[in-house]
């Protein structure tokens, strides 16, 4: 079921979501509602090639159990290493400096050490 209803919105602004509109291969509408969705804190419908999730980035299963649920964990001094939620197997620990080599372009909040932990852990897999 939907509602109509008629907003008014800023030139710049639909301009700017005609643009992501377009780019998303769905219609003004469509996008408008996969945004307003997504902060209203539902599954976000963002085409997978703008979600930014990377190979690299992205945990393989265990090696062990197989499940998906794997995280990265923080150990002390700084160390990183990836942990599995359901048979608690454990990645390699690595410490900051093995992401040096790593050539990453990551903005924001990233943790020093965890590519290096997600590298490790996706090596053993
Ligand atoms: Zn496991």
């Amino acid at each position: 079921m939907t509602t109509r209803s008629q907003f008014r919105i800023p030139d710049g602004l639909y301009e700017e979501l005609k643009k992501w509109a377009q780019a998303n291969h769905r219609s003004v509408n469509a996008e408008l509602v996969a945004r307003l969705e997504k902060s209203l804190g539902d599954e976000p419908e963002v085409a997978p090639a703008l979600t930014g999730e990377d190979k690299e980035s992205t945990l393989k299963p265990c090696p062990f159990c197989g499940t998906d649920d794997a995280f990265v964990e923080r150990g002390t001094l700084s160390s990183c290493f990836v942990m599995c939620n359901q048979c608690q197997a454990r990645g390699p620990d690595t410490c900051p400096e093995d992401d040096r080599d790593l050539e990453l372009e990551e903005e924001n909040d990233w943790e020093p050490g965890e590519a290096a932990a997600r590298r490790l852990w996706n090596r053993r897999a």
